[in-house]
């Protein structure tokens, strides 16, 4: 199975793929996640990526595809992907599909998860993700938040950097101007399913999984 996942930030994206990837047994792409990992570890790549990650623009698609292709040609074995975060604008999103083509595969869906712009900047003010395996808690779920490490690996919670107010309102720009427009692109491929982002992530993740 093939899918892309589209929303906002803060819409959930990341909790969303985590449940369906394990459910299919298909690869995560994520490129958020992939970006922090080569900034952490102070990498060529990661370098070249900082500034735009912290001002919450997005990298450029010279970097992105680079680093989606190396993804698609490791994980050829795999049963299936999930992109988290890609494509983010029209030009990623005819790459991809040239990329797809010259593989001989086809998308199988794209997900679009719907949430208000209020809620959106509630979750991403409350968001903390662990350090070291990238799960997402909302410090509203943890009791103790001064002292409260990764209930799966132990690893440090910390808010992103480009979780701060004034990133957030560049990166909800952003998405307005250059991710949004790729809804109307996928509708016109057939391939576009709205599923409402409100409530909780199981309630979110069945109505996901009634589409696939
Ligand atoms: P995310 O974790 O998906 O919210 O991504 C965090 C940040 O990484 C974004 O604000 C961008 O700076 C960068 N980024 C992630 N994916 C992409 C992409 N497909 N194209 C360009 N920049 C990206």
């Amino acid at each position: 199975m093939r899918l892309v996942l589209l929303g906002a930030p803060g819409a959930g994206k990341g909790t969303q793929a985590k449940k369906i990837v394990q459910r299919f047994k298909i690869s995560h792409i994520s490129t958020g996640n992939i970006l922090r990992n080569e900034i952490k570890n102070d990498t060529e790549l990661g370098r070249k990526a900082d500034s735009f990650v912290k001002e919450g623009k997005l990298v450029p698609d010279e970097l992105i595809i680079e680093i989606i292709k190396k993804e698609l040609e490791g994980k050829r074995s795999s049963k299936g992907f999930l992109m988290d975060g890609f494509p983010r604008n029209l030009k990623q999103a005819k790459m991809f599909q040239d990329m797809l083509d010259l593989l001989g595969l086809k998308l199988d869906r794209v997900i679009n998860i719907d949430v208000s712009k209020d809620e959106i900047i509630k979750r991403l003010t409350s968001r903390r993700i662990c350090h070291s395996c990238n799960n997402i808690y909302s410090i509203n779920s943890l009791k103790d938040m001064e002292s409260a490490k990764c209930p799966d690996c132990g690893g440090d919670l910390i808010k992103r950097k480009d979780d701060e107010k004034e990133v957030i309102a560049e990166r909800l720009n952003v998405y307005e101007k250059e991710t949004k427009p790729l809804i109307d692109y996928y509708k016109g491929q057939n391939l576009l399913v709205d599923i409402d982002g409100t409530g909780n992530e199981n309630q979110v993740t069945e109505r996901v999984l009634k589409h696939l």
